[in-house]
Parts: structure tokens; sequence; C-alpha cells
């Protein structure tokens, strides 16, 4: 069956992941539509890393089911550089090539994974470093970039693919309080122009702002899941009460 947009982009049903022994996602099901933002946060360790990891396949599942634009993630046949090309990522460490400035950074893929054209990758490299607020620092090398700036270099490279899904795995959560705000207000700029966005974050503004829907995991398992607006006013289960507590 095609997918069509009035369907689940991203679609996670009953999702069991172990690593050894040691299961980590315990039946974990959610549907994100196209261009909505979805957040997902809980303590560390619950599993929203290896979650979205999934979703893109980096990791396998060994239970449920997770599809990409109707397609089966874990199918043995699904091409997985197809995968990756559709559903972007960004981690916590940007691990930029140091030796190559933030536009080479952001041509990269595009001219060693898909091998399109140079002087189209160049055009559409500077048009997403002006998108990512960085026009200026396009022949700066990484080292002469603020953690902030560097992200964003990080956000333009994956970009750079033509994703349809961005994943963003704590992208703010190691870079200094000032240079936060950029990234987010990028992130944000991305979502208003209707990139399906999913985001682990502990950026609680940021997903009362800009969020569709906001999941809570502790353990394994979304404990409880709302817009933001009954989220945060109502939230119902002692563990999410008490995460809350922590971090607002
Ligand atoms: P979070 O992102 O919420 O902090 P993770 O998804 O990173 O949580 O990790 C969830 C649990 O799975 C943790 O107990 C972690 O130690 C374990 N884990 C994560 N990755 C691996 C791995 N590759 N091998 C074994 N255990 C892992
Ligand atoms: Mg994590």
């Amino acid at each position: 069956m095609s997918w069509t947009p009035d369907l689940p982009i991203v679609s996670l049903k009953d999702v069991h992941k172990s690593f050894g022994d040691f299961e980590v996602l315990k039946g974990v099901s959610l549907d994100v539509m196209k261009g909505e933002v979805i957040c997902i946060i809980g303590p560390s360790g619950s599993g929203k890393s290896t979650l979205i990891r999934c979703i893109n396949a980096l990791n396998d599942i060994q239970g449920g089911s997770i599809t990409v634009e109707g397609q089966e993630v874990s199918d043995p046949k699904l091409d997985k550089l197809a995968l990756r090309k559709k559903v972007g990522m960004v981690f916590q460490q940007y691990n930029l090539f140091p030796h190559k400035t933030a536009l080479e950074n952001v041509m990269m893929a595009p001219l060693k994974v898909l091998k399109e054209d140079p002087k189209t990758v160049e055009d559409r490299a500077r048009s997403l470093i002006k998108k990512v607020r960085l026009e200026g620092k396009e022949d700066n090398y990484p080292g002469e970039l603020s953690g902030g700036q560097q992200q964003r270099v990080a956000i333009a490279r994956s970009l750079a693919m033509r994703p349809d899904v961005m994943l963003f795995d704590e992208v703010t959560a190691a870079l200094d309080p000032e240079t936060v705000k950029e990234v987010l207000v990028t992130i944000k700029d991305l979502a208003a122009e209707g990139m399906t966005c999913i985001l682990v974050t502990h950026e609680m503004g940021f997903a009362r702002e800009v969020a569709d829907h906001i999941y809570f995991t502790d353990r394994g398992v979304i404990v409880e899941h709302g817009p933001p607006a009954t989220f945060f006013a109502e939230a119902k289960d002692p563990r999410t009460k008490e995460f809350l507590s922590q971090i607002l």
C-alpha cells in the first residue's frame, strides 16, 4: 500500500528493543503526522536515544513495527541508505570534519553520497547556511565557530540530503546556555516551514511553545503524552510530575 500524507509519516507500533537480555523499549507506540513537531522527554536512561535511533534503523528492533512513509524500517529488503536520506539525524556531538570549512561540511554528503552536480550542491549548501542564519561563516572552519554555530552547520549538513523527517537527539545539551537559543530558533524556523521534527530535548520552554505533542518516557515505556497545554497542566502520572518538578 502506498503512503499518502493523511497517514502518519512515522509510525511506531508496540516496538520492543533489547540489548542482549536487557529490554530497553517495552512496547512503544506513537504516530507522527507530516509537519508535526514531537518532543520526547524523560529521565536519562529511559530509552529516548534508542527510540529515535530505531526510526532510521541505527538500532534494530526485536518486536513490533516502525514505518516511515509507509515503509517497514525492519524489512530486510529496505534500502537503509534511502531511509537515511529520508530521515535526517542530528546528535548532541555534531562531529563536523575539522579540516573542512562550514560550506564544505554541508556539501560533502550530497557530493559523495548522492553524486550530485557540484555547482547545484554548492548553491544549495549556501542557501542552507543562510537558512540556519550563518551567512558569512561559509569559509570558517569548525574550530573557528561557537558550539551553537557548529551545531547549526550540522543541521544544515543534514538538511543537504533533503530529508522528509528530522530527528534531533539532545542537540543543545552540550552547548553553552547563550548559544542554545540560536539552535532552538533554527529548529523553530524549520518547523514553521513544515519540516516534520522528532526531538529528544530537555528544553521545556521550546517543547511548550513549538511541540504539537509531548511524550514522556520512563524505563522503556511511554508513561504519558499529550499536547503541551494538557501535558504541562494536567500531568497525572507521579513519574511525570516528579520529572517536571525537577526540571521546571
Ligand atoms: P536515554 O537516551 O533516554 O538516556 P538510552 O536510549 O541512551 O537512554 O539508553 C537506554 C538504556 O539502554 C540505558 O540503560 C543504556 O545503558 C542502554 N543502552 C543504550 N545503548 C546500548 C547499547 N548499544 N548496548 C547496551 N545497552 C545500551
Ligand atoms: Mg539519550
